[in-house]
């Protein structure tokens, strides 16, 4: 099959969260798989392209834009151990600047900037007479392929046999535009936009809507949130958008690296380790504390180390976190090390944490891959009590890591985390379901209660290692997905 994969985070290239870990392991997995796969996305000025081999292509793409023609340069590399091409759609004008999405309320011409690879993902297929079977769009940011692909290229012979899937990974994030320029970049008369059409929520241009209305298959990232988007508030306005395509909505869920994520082989930990020798994990630990700057008196003492390694924001749950550490902190029954960045006042919160509970917290301000395998190798814990959490990918590195997940069971959290039961010995971390800090300080407590109690510390460490959530099993799904949408169009 032809997959062509278009989105604005790609990994290793560029990375925010999530979906750049999907848009950059799944073409891997499909294409192990036999099908023929190329990614788009956008060259942003620092992407590094020395150190991955990108270099300019003697072609440069016209894409009509509104009743205008822009022009964009296509740069080409291979995705790091794989045979799939990577497109990247240069143009000074939107992407030269650092940053993705740029900081707190983005950029203000973000709409012309994804509208303009969106158009230009068609353009470069076709000059590369790569015709898609299907176009893969994530995320509002590449919405409006699904759109573009039935209202305008479905014209063009070259796209009338390719199928629109459009993947959600997280509902929080939709794209509101203003409804002329969207339009108007989307080349759609202005007549077309109108209360209650397929482009419009609560007045606005709303690129997700537009995706999910457009596809041919809508998918998420968790079967839970699946449901949980269509019938519930975390559906963020759009559950009546996804009901009325509740035939063509599918919950697959993500997985991981299983080979950049191993225990038995990452160079970056201190010593490997599978569940047969789980006992490593202590050097592991001793390590990672040192690496953090705890004292020598504090790394030899035995206290359970909590890790996390999260974007700081509300969706994190940093407001239930804030009334429940201090009391666990006071009580010294846990070590804490956080590595995240994002808003002011999560980030002001840990710092003063850090200050008071020196002995027992740190946390280590930036984006560090290296790092947070350390973390997931050498913590005992890994808490993720997050108010909405589509998937997650942390918490399966976790259990890859043997490092017992405390979780919130909502979303891909309540799909890949199941609650220890000491009598059956079955189970792979614990779970809590209100978002409060005493449900939270509960969860910790039923957690902290396991550490060293043999058998169960060993039982459950054991079950979480043993977890099969390879992206390959997600890889095939898509696949499955895939052939669906095709069907449609045929
Ligand atoms: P989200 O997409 O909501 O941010 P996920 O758990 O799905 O959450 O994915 C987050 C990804 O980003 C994971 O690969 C995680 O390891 C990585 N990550 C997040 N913050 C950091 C950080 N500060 N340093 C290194 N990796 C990080």
């Amino acid at each position: 099959m032809n997959i062509l994969l278009v989105a604005a985070e790609v990994s290793p290239y560029a990375k925010v969260g999530g979906l750049a870990d999907m848009a950059g392991t799944l073409p891997r997995a499909w294409s192990v798989l036999g099908n023929d796969v190329r990614i788009v996305l956008p060259l942003y000025g620092n992407i590094d392209k020395a150190q991955f081999g990108i270099t300019k292509l003697d072609l440069l793409v016209s894409v009509p834009f509104g009743s205008w023609t822009e022009y964009a340069e296509v740069w080409h590399g291979i995705l790091p151990d794989s045979e799939v091409d990577v497109y990247f759609v240069r143009s000074s004008d939107y992407y030269d600047r650092p940053g993705i999405y740029g900081y707190h309320d983005g950029f203000e011409d973000n709409d012309r900037r994804f509208m303009f690879l969106s158009r230009a993902a068609f353009e470069v297929a076709r000059a590369l007479d790569f015709k898609p079977d299907v176009i893969h769009a994530h995320d509002y940011h590449t919405a409006v392929c699904m759109p573009l692909l039935k209202v305008q290229y479905i014209h063009d012979p070259f796209f009338a046999s390719t199928a629109g899937v459009f993947t959600i990974h997280n509902m929080a994030f939709q794209g509101f535009f203003d409804p002329l320029r969207a339009m108007e970049f989307c080349g759609l008369p202005p007549s077309d936009f109108y209360s209650g059409c397929w482009y419009e929520h609560d007045g606005c241009f709303n690129a997700m809507k537009s995706g999910i209305m457009f596809a041919d298959k809508v998918t998420t990232v968790s079967p839970t949130y699946a449901q949980e988007i269509r019938w519930t508030p975390e559906g963020k306005g759009l559950q009546g958008a996804l009901q009325s395509r509740s035939a063509d909505v599918i919950g697959v869920l993500n997985g991981i690296n299983t080979s950049e994520w191993d225990p038995a082989t990452d160079q970056h930990i201190t010593a490997t380790y599978t569940p047969a020798t789980l006992e490593s994990k202590t050097d592991n630990k001793r390590s990672l504390l040192r690496e953090v700057g705890f004292a020598d008196d504090d790394v030899s003492d035995d206290l359970p180390v909590v890790g996390m390694v999260t974007r700081l924001t509300e969706q994190k749950g940093l407001s239930i976190l804030q009334h429940a550490l201090p009391q666990h902190l006071r009580e010294g029954s846990l070590r804490l090390v956080v590595l995240g960045s994002g808003e002011h006042h999560a980030e002001n919160f840990l710092r003063d944490l850090e200050h008071e509970y020196h002995h027992h917290v740190r946390f280590v301000r930036g984006y560090n891959e290296p790092l947070s395998h350390r973390i997931q190798a050498g913590s005992d814990y890994y808490l993720m009590p997050s108010l909405f959490e589509p998937c997650g990918l942390t918490q399966m590195f976790a259990l890859r890591y043997g490092t017992v997940p405390i979780v919130r069971g909502i979303g891909g959290l309540g799909d890949t985390v199941e609650e220890y039961d000491p009598i059956t010995v079955l189970g792979t971390g614990v779970r809590f379901y209100d978002y409060s800090a005493d449900e939270l300080s509960r969860a910790l407590w039923r957690a902290l209660r396991l550490y060293k109690q043999e058998p169960h510390w060993t039982h459950i460490r054991r079950n979480a290692m043993n977890v099969d959530n390879s992206i390959v099993h997600t890889a095939e799904r898509y696949l499955e997905v895939f052939s669906w949408a095709q069907e449609k169009v045929r």
